[in-house]
């Protein structure tokens, strides 16, 4: 096998497509960039051209201050950059907007996948794989020990709290783009219908979600509503207000929260969390693992999370496979 991929650099700040100078997710401002998705770990404001699908583009807008050119692009639509590089965007299942980038050139076939997860997601189309020869992917969850339960279960033990202890409200702890969404929309496709509501902070984001046709139902905001109409009810908040003074206004929280971190006891310990509730938008062990059987790249790289375990799977499996040091890429509450 003599396949070379020299032309795709992976760099301390994001990965470098030499041929047509653009840079994937870029951690710092550069001339032009492809971005997979809306979390800040993989978007910045700051480049002269950013391309992205058009939600991803939005949430930038909302999020960012971003001042240069942006160039939406649909899943499926394949752009001619320069250098002879062709990039196609396929859905990542991450979260809205969320894209896996497909680079073609000189007949050699790479894969970006951002980060991506194979649960079914109301708020967000299915990853789609994409056979090529080189498969880079996230590994945030990349331990066996990280196993996502489904999600119904998750939602389940919500609500039956929130019926045991109709005195109190539930305050869920979710990051603003996408758990908080995806929370939200999983609780009405299990017939919770009641008004939810919302901290402040994650307003604009949900009216963004219901603009691009999710919709989320009946959200109010906690600001608006007198303390004891929020008993029985579920409020979301990011994770960062579970504790903080805010929360304090609140009738007897129950506090909660939504992340696949909460698998690790001592996590929730330290947020102070009583009900943890393991959903994540990331893959576990076992989707990466049965991605990869299934996307069956010649070699993988890995750019973020735990690789070492999954290093040694490829290993044990008579797979290539080595790891990237990209720095800033962590999604910490997700
Ligand atoms: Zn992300
Ligand atoms: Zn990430």
């Amino acid at each position: 096998m003599t396949a070379d991929f020299s032309w795709i650099r992976p760099d301390s700040h994001g990965i470098h497509v030499l041929p047509a100078d653009v840079w994937i997710d870029p951690s710092r401002a550069v001339g032009s960039a492809l971005v997979t998705h809306g979390h800040a770990d993989h978007a910045r404001g700051g480049h002269e051209q950013t391309v992205a699908t058009a939600e991803t583009l939005a949430i930038m807008k909302l999020r960012y201050a971003t001042s240069g050119g942006a160039l939406p692009v649909a899943y499926g639509e394949t752009l001619r950059l320069a250098g002879g590089v062709d990039a196609t965007f396929f859905p990542a299942g991450h979260v809205l907007g969320s894209a896996q980038i497909l680079l073609e050139h000189a007949g050699e076939r790479v894969v970006i996948t951002g980060d991506y997860k194979r649960r079914p997601d109301p708020t967000c189309p299915p990853f789609q794989p994409v056979p090529c020869d080189v498969f880079i992917t996230e590994a945030t969850f990349g331990l066996p020990l990280f196993r996502h339960p489904p999600i119904g279960e998750e939602v389940a033990k919500l609500l039956a709290r929130l019926a045991a202890e109709p005195e109190r409200c539930v305050l869920v702890g979710a990051y603003a783009l996408g758990k908080a969404q995806r929370v939200v929309a999983e609780l009405r496709r299990a017939g919770h219908h009641a008004p939810i509501y919302l901290h402040g902070a994650m307003e604009k984001m949900c009216r963004l979600y219901e603009d691009f046709g999710v919709p989320l139902g009946d959200l109010r905001l906690v600001a608006d509503t007198p303390k004891d109409a929020l008993r029985g009810s579920i409020i979301i908040c990011p994770p960062s207000a579970l504790n903080d003074r805010w929360s304090r206004r609140l009738p007897d929280p129950i506090t909660a929260m939504a992340s696949g971190w909460m698998r690790v006891r001592q996590r929730a310990r330290q947020r102070g969390v009583e009900l943890p509730l393991v959903i994540s938008d990331h893959a576990d062990w076992d989707e990466l693992t049965a991605t990869i059987l299934e996307v069956n790249p010649a070699e993988t790289w890995i750019t973020h999370g735990r690789e070492e375990a999954l290093l040694r799977w490829h290993q044990l499996n008579q797979r290539r496979a080595r790891a990237l040091a990209l720095v800033g890429y962590e999604d910490e509450d997700d």
